[in-house]
C-alpha cells in the first residue's frame, strides 16, 4: 500500500453513478484506481483499507452526511493528509461552503463538475500526492539506513570517534566513550588531542600531530602502538588507524582498539621465551641475548667481562635420592645464593639443569671474578635446609673465561668457560679454575678417553692381572690382588689411576665392579687345584659401588656361582667409605662379614686421620700404603708411622700387609716391624691369569 509504484486510488463517495462515469476517462489517463462506496461506512471501510490519494465526496448521503465523512476523514490520523473536495447538487451557499471548509475539505464543486475543472484540480492533488509519498519513502529509507549504522557503530567493539578539521570531537561510539571512561558530554565537542598525550607538549600539537598530517595529505595510515590518555588522566595502549574523510562530513574518523590485555600476554610470553621458570633467572637464550648485550658495551668502553660457568657437583646423586622436588627446592635455593654474591647488574642465569652461569658486567681486573668465585663456592658450601627440614650440602665447581683475553665472541667464551669448569671438577671438584689454553687439548683428550672407555665396556677391552701377596714369615704366596687392565687397540695401555676415576664419574664402574667379581672368582675357583685353599683373591672396591643396594646381593650371587668359599674372597675398602658412618654403611659391612668375607683397609694412612671406624667394624688387615713403604729405610718418619699402623693393627687383632714393596731392605725393615704380609714388585707384578701358574707359591724371603 506504501508503494508508490502501484497505481493512486480516488475514493469518490457518491451513492449516483453520473459522476464515476464522468471520472472514468479521466481516471484512465491518470492511470488511477477509482473506488466508489455508496454510504458513508462503506467510504470508511475504503478510506481504512486503501491509501487513498483524493476523496471526493458528495454531501447528500443516507446516514452520515458528506460534511461528518469529511470530518471523520480529518480526525483520523491515517486518513487526515488525504484531501477532500466536496460535491453538491446546484451551486454552494455561503453557508455551505463554510461548513465544508470548517469539515476539512480543500475545496467544492457543483454537481456534475465541469470535466476542465475537475481533471485539473485532480491532476494537481494526485502530483501532491506522489510527491508526498516518494518524500515519505525517502525519510524512511535514511531513517533505516541511519539506524542501521548507528546499531552497527554502537556494537562495534573498536572504538570509533568522528571528528572535524580543527580535531574536535564531534561523534564517540559507546566503545570509544567506554574505553576513554567519557560520558557522550565529556567527549563531544572536545579537542580530542585531550585524549592523546604526546611526551613533549599536551594538547597544543594538533598541527602537529598523525590527525593533523592524515587530513592534510588526504591518506589513511595506522599508529600499531600509541597511547590514550581516559578522562581520569590514566593511560592505555591502543592500536589507532585514521581514515580521513571527504565531502560533506569534512573530518577524520578514528578506529580504534585497546591493546593492553594484548601487550600483556606478548610481554608475558616475550619474558617466558627468556626465562627459566622454576628460578626466575635468564634461561639458556635469555642469557645469550644478555651476555652479547654485556658484550657489546664492555667492547664499546674498552672494560673486561668475566664468564663464570657453574656445575654443581654430585647434583645428580641428590635427585637420585632425595628426589625431584627437593632437586628442585635446591636448585631454586642455588638461584637465590648465586644472585646474592654478585651486584644487581651481573647477569645471572640458570644454562641448564644443574649448570648456572654469572656474567661480571664491566670488570676491573681478573681478580675480582676470583674473589666472586670464591664467595660462590663459600656460599653454595653452607648447608641447605629443605622443605622437610632435611639439611644438605653441596659444592660446586666453577669455570671462567674472561672477554677480551680469553676470546671475543659468545660461543667461544662459553667453550673456554666450559673447558675451565671441566678442569676444576677434575682437579678435585669444590674450586674454581680459569680458563688456560692449553686446557682446550687436555679436554679434548680426556673427551676421547671418555668415549673410548664407554665402548671398551662393550667391546671387552679389560682384563684382570694378578699380583701376589707373601707371608713374610713363611715366605708362602696367602693372596693374589686383582687389578684391572685396559688395553685400547689405539691409545694402548691406559693406566688404572687414569680411568678407574672416568669408571666412577660415568657410572660405568659398577657393571664393571660387577665383571672383575665375576671373572676373579671364577679364575679362583679355576686354581682350586694350584693354589693353596688358604690362598685369597683381593678385590678392589670403589665408592660408588660401595652405596650400589644391589652389592651384597651380587657378591653372594657370584660366590654361590662359581662355587667359591667366601673366606677365599677379600674386600678392599678405602677409609673414605668406612668414614660415612650411616647406617647404610654399616648395614652393609655387617652383611658381608656374615657372608664370610675378609676386609682390608686399602692405602691406609692417606685418607682421614679419625680411626673411630677401627673399633666399630670387625675388619681384617690394613694395608700401608706404598707412600710410606717408599722411604721405609731411609725416612724416620716414615719408619715411624709404618712401625705405628703395624702396632696399631694388630693391638687391634688384625693383620697388616705393605704395598708397593721394591726391595729387600724394605722386605728386611718389614719383617723387623713385625709386617704380616708384603706386596710388591720385589716379589712379582701384576701378571695376566695365564702366568700365575707358572709362579712359584713360595718366596724367599730374605736372601740373606
Ligand atoms: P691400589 O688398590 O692401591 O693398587 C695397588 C697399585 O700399586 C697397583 O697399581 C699396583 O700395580 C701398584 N703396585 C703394586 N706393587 C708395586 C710396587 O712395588 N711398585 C709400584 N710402583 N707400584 C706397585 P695399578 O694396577 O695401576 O692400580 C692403581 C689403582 O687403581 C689401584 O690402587 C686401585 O685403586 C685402582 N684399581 C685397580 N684395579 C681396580 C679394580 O678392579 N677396581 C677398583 N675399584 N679399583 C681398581
Ligand atoms: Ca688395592
Ligand atoms: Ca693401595
Amino acid at each position: 500500500m506504501n508503494d508508490s509504484s502501484s497505481s493512486q486510488i480516488v475514493l469518490l463517495v457518491d451513492r449516483q453513478t453520473q459522476t464515476e462515469a464522468l471520472l472514468a476517462p479521466l481516471m484512465a489517463a491518470e492511470k488511477v484506481r477509482l473506488l466508489r462506496a455508496e454510504s458513508g461506512e462503506e467510504a470508511l471501510e475504503l478510506l481504512l483499507m486503501h491509501d487513498v490519494a483524493l476523496a471526493l465526496v458528495d454531501t447528500e448521503q443516507p446516514a452520515m452526511d458528506g460534511f461528518e465523512i469529511t470530518r471523520w476523514i480529518r480526525e483520523n490520523s491515517r486518513t487526515r493528509h488525504i484531501p477532500v473536495i466536496m460535491l453538491a447538487n446546484g451551486a454552494w451557499d455561503e453557508a455551505a461552503i463554510e461548513t465544508a471548509y470548517d469539515a476539512g475539505a480543500i475545496d467544492y464543486l457543483g454537481k456534475p463538475p465541469g470535466s476542465n475543472v475537475l481533471s485539473g484540480k485532480i491532476a494537481v492533488l494526485l502530483e501532491l500526492d506522489r510527491n508526498r509519498r516518494k518524500l515519505k519513502e525517502a525519510v524512511a529509507h535514511i531513517d533505516s539506513t541511519k539506524a542501521y549504522y548507528e546499531s552497527m557503530l554502537n556494537a562495534a567493539g573498536d572504538g570509533v570517534i568522528g571528528m572535524d578539521r580543527a580535531g574536535r570531537v564531534r561523534f564517540a561510539n559507546p566503545a570509544a566513550r567506554a574505553m576513554l571512561g567519557a560520558e557522550r558530554d565529556q567527549i563531544v565537542g572536545v579537542d580530542f588531542m585531550s585524549f592523546y598525550p604526546t611526551p613533549a607538549c599536551s594538547s597544543a600539537c594538533w598541527e602537529e600531530s598523525p590527525f593533523f598530517h592524515s587530513l592534510r595529505q588526504g591518506v589513511e595510515s595506522t599508529l600499531d602502538e600509541a597511547s590514550l590518555m581516559r578522562c581520569d588522566g590514566s593511560r592505555f595502549r591502543v592500536s589507532l588507524h585514521i581514515s580521513p574523510l571527504s565531502g560533506h562530513a569534512d573530518g577524520l574518523v578514528l578506529v580504534f582498539q585497546d591493546i593492553t590485555g594484548r601487550k600483556a600476554l606478548e610481554d608475558q610470553l616475550r619474558r617466558q621465551a627468556v626465562t627459566d621458570s622454576l628460578t626466575g633467572l635468564h634461561n639458556r637464550s635469555g642469557f645469550k641475548a644478555a651476555f652479547r648485550t654485556a658484550l657489546e658495551r664492555a667492547r664499546r668502553a674498552r672494560k673486561s667481562v668475566a664468564l663464570m660457568f657453574i656445575d654443581l657437583d654430585h647434583f645428580k646423586r641428590i635427585n637420585d635420592t632425595l628426589g625431584h622436588g627437593a632437586g628442585d627446592h635446591l636448585l631454586a635455593a642455588t638461584a637465590q645464593r648465586l644472585r646474592e654474591c654478585v651486584r644487581s647488574y651481573d647477569i645471572v642465569s640458570r644454562i641448564g639443569g644443574d649448570e648456572f652461569s654469572v656474567v661480571l658486567d664491566e670488570l676491573d681486573h681478573g681478580a675480582s671474578a676470583a674473589h666472586v668465585a670464591s664467595k660462590i663456592l663459600t656460599a653454595l658450601r653452607q648447608p641447605f635446609r629443605l622443605e622437610d627440614g632435611m639439611q644438605v650440602a653441596i659444592s660446586a665447581s666453577i669455570g671462567i673465561a674472561t672477554f677480551p683475553e680469553c676470546a671475543e665472541d659468545v660461543d667461544l667464551l662459553m667453550q673456554a668457560a666450559g673447558v675451565a669448569m671441566y678442569q676444576a671438577k677434575s682437579d678435585g671438584r669444590n674450586l674454581y679454575h680459569f680458563y688456560m689454553p692449553e686446557m682446550n687439548a687436555k679436554a679434548r683428550q680426556r673427551l676421547m678417553l671418555e668415549q673410548a672407555l664407554r665402548l671398551a665396556v662393550k667391546d671387552d677391552e679389560f682384563s684382570l692381572h694378578y699380583q701376589p701377596q707373601v707371608d713374610i714369615a713363611s715366605g708362602n704366596v696367602v693372596g693374589y690382588e686383582a687389578l684391572l687392565r685396559w688395553q685400547h687397540e689405539q691409545i694402548g695401555r691406559v693406566a688404572p689411576s687414569t680411568f678407574v676415576p672416568m669408571l666412577e664419574e660415568t657410572g660405568l664402574i659398577i657393571p664393571m665392579g660387577q665383571w672383575v667379581f665375576s671373572t676373579g672368582c671364577r679364575q679362583r675357583h679355576a686354581w682350586d687345584s694350584v693354589l693353596p685353599e688358604q690362598c685369597v683373591l683381593s678385590v678392589n672396591l670403589s665408592p660408588r659401588q660401595f652405596v650400589d643396594k644391589k652389592l651384597v646381593s651380587q657378591i653372594q650371587q657370584v660366590l654361590e656361582t662359581n662355587e667359591l668359599p667366601a673366606y677365599q674372597l677379600e674386600i678392599e675398602l678405602t677409609e673414605s667409605m668406612l668414614m660415612s658412618n650411616t647406617e647404610h654403611t654399616r648395614e652393609v659391612l655387617r652383611s658381608l662379614k656374615r657372608l664370610g668375607l675378609k676386609l682390608s683397609v686399602d692405602d691406609f694412612g692417606t685418607g682421614y686421620s679419625s680411626l673411630a671406624y677401627l673399633k666399630q667394624f670387625s675388619l681384617d688387615a690394613l694395608k700401608i700404603d706404598k707412600q710410606f713403604i717408599d722411604h721405609l729405610t731411609t725416612s724416620k718418619k716414615d719408619e715411624a708411622i709404618a712401625r705405628s699402623i703395624i702396632q696399631l693393627g694388630h693391638n687391634l687383632g688384625m693383620q697388616v700387609i705393605a704395598e708397593g714393596v721394591e726391595t729387600g731392605e724394605q722386605v728386611e725393615a718389614l719383617q723387623e716391624l713385625g709386617c704380616d704380609v708384603v706386596q710388591g714388585f720385589y716379589f712379582g707384578r701384576p701378571v695376566p691369569a695365564g702366568e700365575v701358574v707358572g709362579l712359584p707359591h713360595a718366596m724367599a724371603v730374605n736372601e740373606r
